[in-house]
């Protein structure tokens, strides 16, 4: 089976909808979201165009301040205190990556983070590690989860997952939600031993290793679920045009699995309806005293 990530994005943007229009009619708050692009990487871009038209339809306020690839820390960090202090911004997400010349991990910790919509924040990554309530979870774990459930139903508990993978934005934070639905948590990287009789164990494997069709049909449990993160830009062999694909090579694991995310079209839209789904949260949050 192929699980639908387009499908389950759109259908999580809908009930999003539905949410935020409650929350303009009870309390006249429309959430807004604010995205800080510097520079002008190009998948950055499109990334930002996505997230500001999406935004928009689910009803809510899109913002989006660029600024030129000379811009300093400090200016960087001006930007976001003016944006921590402004109430009418409920979410904030500063599109990574940035210039060499900026510390990523200065201007995370500078986010407000109850605004902090991408979740990166050390705030956040400790209330979810402490499974404390409030945190604002990653996006693409979130959908990672949304995913494995739309095949194996809401219980997870007591399955054993294994994720190949341990940033920051991916792997750890996916394996702790994983953990927190109950399963059996294995996390692989690239110092694992024996990664294909780790992977082998898996009742739901989860790829967040940034190498093209890396992970192959023996090294996968006959009806596993399978999570793609993965992006990864190859030549097609036969057209000699650009394609997308994912870390576990699709054709041959989808005979040996139960289910499988696509890529394109599997993890990649949850993303953005998760981030969605967070600034909504952000935006309750805030106005929850008022
Ligand atoms: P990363 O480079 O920060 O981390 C990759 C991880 O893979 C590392 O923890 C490393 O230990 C592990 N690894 C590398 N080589 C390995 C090997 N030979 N064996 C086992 N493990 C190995 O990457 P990331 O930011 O976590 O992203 C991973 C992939 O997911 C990339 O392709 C990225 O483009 C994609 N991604 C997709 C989305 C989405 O929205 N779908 C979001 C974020 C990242």
């Amino acid at each position: 089976m192929i699980i639908d990530g387009k499908q389950a994005a759109a259908d999580l943007r809908v009930a999003l909808a539905i949410e935020v229009k409650k929350l303009k009619e009870s309390k006249g708050i429309t959430p807004s979201l604010t995205v800080i692009l510097v520079g002008k990487d190009p998948a950055s871009q499109v990334y930002v165009r996505n997230k500001a038209k999406q935004t928009i339809e689910v009803g809510m306020i899109s913002n989006e301040i660029r600024l030129p690839d000379t811009t300093s820390q400090e200016e960087l960090l001006n930007q976001l205190s003016v944006l921590n202090n402004d109430n009418s911004v409920h979410g904030i997400l500063v599109q990574l990556p940035l210039p060499k010349h900026i510390d990523e991990s200065v201007v995370i910790a500078a986010i407000n983070p109850e605004k902090d919509v991408d979740g990166f924040h050390a705030m956040n990554s400790g209330r979810l590690l402490n499974g404390e309530d409030g945190a604002l979870v990653p996006c693409t774990p979130q959908g990672c989860i949304i995913l494995a459930k739309q095949h194996l139903g809401d219980d997870l508990s007591g399955k054993h997952a294994v994720v190949i993978g341990r940033s920051n934005i991916v792997g750890k934070p996916v394996a702790l939600l994983l953990l927190q639905e109950n399963c059996t948590v294995t996390i692989a990287h690239s110092r694992t031993k024996n990664l294909a009789q780790v992977c082998q164990q898996a009742d739901i494997l989860v790829a967040a290793v940034g190498r093209a069709e890396f992970v192959k049909a023996d090294w996968v449990k006959k009806g596993a679920t399978v999570i793609d993160v993965g992006i990864n830009r190859i030549e097609n062999t036969e057209t000699g045009k650009a394609k997308l694909v994912g870390d576990v090579d699709f054709t041959a694991v989808n005979d040996v699995c139960g289910a499988i995310t696509p890529v394109p079209g599997g993890v990649g839209p949850m993303t953005i309806a998760c981030l969605l789904k967070n600034t909504l949260e952000a935006a309750r949050r805030q106005s929850a005293n008022l």
